[in-house]
């Protein structure tokens, strides 16, 4: 069976359900191919500032208040051994030349969330299609459509002028060989071993449902993110080698990291249980070269991951939504129709913006005290900015934290996509 449809999205995460909300908005019809049946579990439950205002803009700010989503005001780290702690506040800018304002945003229990996102954008208009997508289909240049394989077992091939990948971890195309070559991120060989609980210690007031990161060593942490009134997701991310080395069940390493890795974690889960089964993710970090084509584009973790450590997946996912529905639509206008590259300039932003948090991240890593000096004293606001998502654009490459952490970095032979050069530049 063959249809044929403006815009084809394959996957209804976050990213999906955005971008066809967006093009709704501009008046584009789309239709979200997605292969599981929501509610479904996803990991990544908390936002920065800038996925909050992303939500504002596509009016969801009503639902979630509605639903009593909890609300974030900021992200506090512990270092090693609990000490040299740094609050960062969500704080946002009415304009880049504003002067920062305290701000709030959200944290969700991911299943219920991109249920109630994909329900919207069905709500508003977006069709869906109940199934997987399996192939492509070529002609040239061009990508013409997707094969996919509906529930029922039929075979369907799903036409579009446009077609967006948006299957996360999937990487959809990358597998596929229509982009690429995908490779491996800076923060690839680790494992992420995540739990729900009851019973853990939040702090008191305004900060009661904050998300806390305790620090251990390099590589080597643990997220606490309250999503409900009684439930907190606890993530431990180690070296995949020092976890396969311990051979546990999820649950027993878990267990064991509450009350090794950080005495202000302990302080927390003395008497935790444990409401689900351990569950777990590895080699999640990579990045895809040449994630656009002639009628085909990438949006969120389908072209690239860098790291979870500031919840920063669900910002490139809302945002890139947004940037990607107007390359679409200049493209389906007529502006860039006959451009090689009708979306490069789209990758480019992008890249730029992700870029950003590459050099942020790095520097995290491997200068943890030049970076907490500037999170908390020499350049605080700078930091909050990148923080909430604020990055995309030419102003903040000429930050003076930026151009400081790119010169630390360049010392151990990073360049600002975060790819370890062979040999380091001479110190
Ligand atoms: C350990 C860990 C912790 C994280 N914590 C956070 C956090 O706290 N905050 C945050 O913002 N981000 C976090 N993230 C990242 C965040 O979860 C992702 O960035 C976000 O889900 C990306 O959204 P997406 O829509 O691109 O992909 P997804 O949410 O993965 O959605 C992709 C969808 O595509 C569907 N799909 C895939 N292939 C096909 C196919 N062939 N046919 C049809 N459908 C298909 C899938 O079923 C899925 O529903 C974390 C990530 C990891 C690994």
């Amino acid at each position: 069976m063959r249809s044929k449809h403006r815009v084809v999205i394959i996957g209804g995460g976050p990213a999906g359900s955005c971008t066809a909300m967006f093009l709704k908005k501009a008046d584009i019809p789309s239709i979200i191919i997605e292969k599981e049946t929501f509610p479904r579990y996803h990991i990544g439950e908390s936002f920065t500032g800038e996925t909050g205002g992303q939500l504002r803009k596509l009016g969801m700010e009503d639902v979630l208040t509605k639903f009593d989503y909890l609300i974030k005001h900021g992200t506090k780290v512990y270092g090693t051994g609990g000490k040299n702690s740094f609050y960062i506040p969500v704080r946002d800018r009415l304009g880049p030349n504003q002067s920062q304002r305290p701000a709030t945003t959200w944290q969700a229990r991911r299943s219920v969330f991109d249920k109630l996102l994909l329900d919207t954008a069905v709500e508003r208009g977006v069709e869906t299609f109940d199934g997987e997508a399996s192939g492509v289909i070529m002609e040239g240049k061009l990508l013409r459509g997707i094969r996919c394989r509906a529930k029922d077992g039929s075979e369907h091939e799903l036409m579009g002028e446009v077609v967006i990948d948006a299957s996360g971890q999937n990487t959809f195309l990358a597998n596929k060989g229509v982009i690429g070559p995908k490779g491996r991120g800076n923060y690839d060989k680790q494992v992420a071993i995540f739990i729900q609980v009851t019973g853990a210690i939040r702090d008191e007031g305004e900060k009661r449902d904050d998300t806390l990161i305790f620090y251990r060593t390099k590589n080597h942490w643990a997220w606490f993110i309250p999503i409900d009134r009684e439930v907190v997701s606890i993530g431990i991310i180690v070296p995949s080698d020092y976890f396969t080395s311990k051979k546990m069940s999820k649950e027993a390493f878990a267990r064991e990291e509450l009350y090794t890795m950080n005495p202000e974690l302990t302080k927390r889960v003395q008497n935790v249980q444990f409401v689900e089964e351990g569950k777990g993710a590895a080699n999640y970090s990579y990045n895809v070269q040449n994630w656009t084509g002639k009628n085909y584009l990438c949006v969120g973790d389908s072209h690239r991951f860098i790291d979870p450590i500031f919840s920063l997946g669900l910002l490139f996912a809302t945002k890139e939504a947004e940037y990607a529905a107007v390359a679409v639509k200049d493209y389906l206008d007529g502006i860039t129709w006959e451009a090689e590259k009708p979306f490069l300039q789209y990758q480019n932003y992008a890249d730029r913006g992700q870029d950003i948090i590459q050099t942020m991240l790095d520097c995290f890593w491997e200068f943890p005290f030049p970076f907490q000096r500037f999170a908390h004293m020499t350049h605080q606001e700078e930091i909050i900015d990148m923080f909430a998502g604020r990055i995309y654009g030419d102003a903040i490459h000429e930050y003076d934290s930026v151009k400081r952490m790119r010169r630390l970095l360049d010392m151990k032979g990073f360049d600002q996509s975060g790819i370890q050069r062979e040999e380091p530049a001479p110190v």
